[in-house]
């Protein structure tokens, strides 16, 4: 009889093994057809210098409106794509698409820089710095306006073609940035490595301040090795006005988070960045996020 059960939660556990690849392999067909057919969008979420209260930049964010499904978090399908080729695709999407908005912005007048999120995987794609390089040449945008994230995984796949890819875009002046600092197999050894010039302090950190002290500890230290090394910190995950307060009182550089505002489509960005004249100010009600 025990051999009968286990017998029959294999099948379980296969089933559902098998129900989880089908619905991966299925998504990713959607995903593909997504991109081709206009339902993937990116959003921009505004990024602050904590002194001066400038917005200096943004963070591209992918959308998929799906036509059934509604709206699909992008935690939901990168991850899947990263698994298969199809993250080239993803990523080349939204270099393009943010890139050319960057350039209608600078047109315009509007100064800002373009943060777009890369995977381990183009990294290690033949051809994407000069992909990447190229977009920015063919848009006539020069170098330190783009800033590729990374997470610190990346950095740790293949350090020497890493190295390499990295050297060749951070000599063409882009800003390479870890996301997500702090959660990853954090090496103080890539740091000095890499060209790296910006930390984005992970939001679990963030979250907890002011009143966690160990959390303010682990900014602290970030902050001070990051500043030692040359490199420049920015706060994720800024919610609330004590943490962007306390945030002034620390070295920390710049702030994100929904505090500021959240992601936005590109007509909802422009209205709030004219709204607050490129200068946003806690407590100011002309910075309320459009949508
Ligand atoms: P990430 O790169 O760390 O991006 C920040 C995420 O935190 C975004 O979620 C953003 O909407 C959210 N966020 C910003 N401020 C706050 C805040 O104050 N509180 C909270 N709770 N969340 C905040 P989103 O847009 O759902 O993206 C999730 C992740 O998906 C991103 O994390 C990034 O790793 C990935 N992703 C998004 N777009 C792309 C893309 O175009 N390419 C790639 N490769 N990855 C992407
Ligand atoms: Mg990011
Ligand atoms: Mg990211
Ligand atoms: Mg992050």
């Amino acid at each position: 009889a025990e051999a009968e059960q286990q017998e029959a939660s294999h099948r379980d556990y296969d089933a559902v093994m098998i129900q989880g690849i089908s619905e991966s392999v299925e998504l990713l067909g959607e995903l593909k057809r997504a991109v081709l057919e206009g339902q993937i969008d990116m959003h921009y979420q505004p990024k602050v210098d904590l002194r001066s209260g400038r917005v200096y930049g943004v963070e591209a964010l992918m959308r998929w409106n799906h036509p059934e499904k509604g709206s699909i978090p992008p935690g939901r399908f990168i991850p899947r794509a990263e698994q298969s080729t199809l993250i080239q695709l993803i990523t080349d999407f939204a270099l393009e698409r943010s890139l050319a908005q960057l350039a209608a912005w600078h047109k315009t007048g509007m100064d800002l820089t373009m943060a777009v999120n890369i995977s381990t995987r183009n990294l290690l794609q033949p051809g994407f710095t000069a992909m990447v390089l190229s977009t920015l040449e063919h848009l006539g945008i020069s170098g330190e306006y783009l800033e590729l994230e990374v997470t610190e995984g990346a950095l740790m796949m293949d350090m020497e073609r890493t190295l390499e890819e990295l050297t060749q875009l951070a000599e063409a002046n882009l800003v390479i940035s870890i996301d997500d600092f702090g959660t990853g197999y954090s090496s103080l050894q890539y740091l000095h490595q890499m060209p790296v010039s910006l930390l984005k302090i992970d939001q679990s950190f963030i979250r907890r301040l002011p009143k966690d002290r160990s959390a303010g500890h682990i900014l602290d230290a970030a902050v001070s090795l990051a500043h030692n090394l040359g490199i420049k910190t920015i706060a994720e995950g800024v919610e609330d006005r004590r943490v962007f307060d306390y945030l002034q009182t620390t070295g920390c550089d710049m702030a994100q988070g929904f505090l500021i505002a959240p992601a936005m489509d590109a007509p909802g960005f422009i209205r709030w960045y004219q709204s607050c004249q490129g200068v946003w100010k806690p407590g100011d009600p002309a910075n309320q996020p459009q949508t």
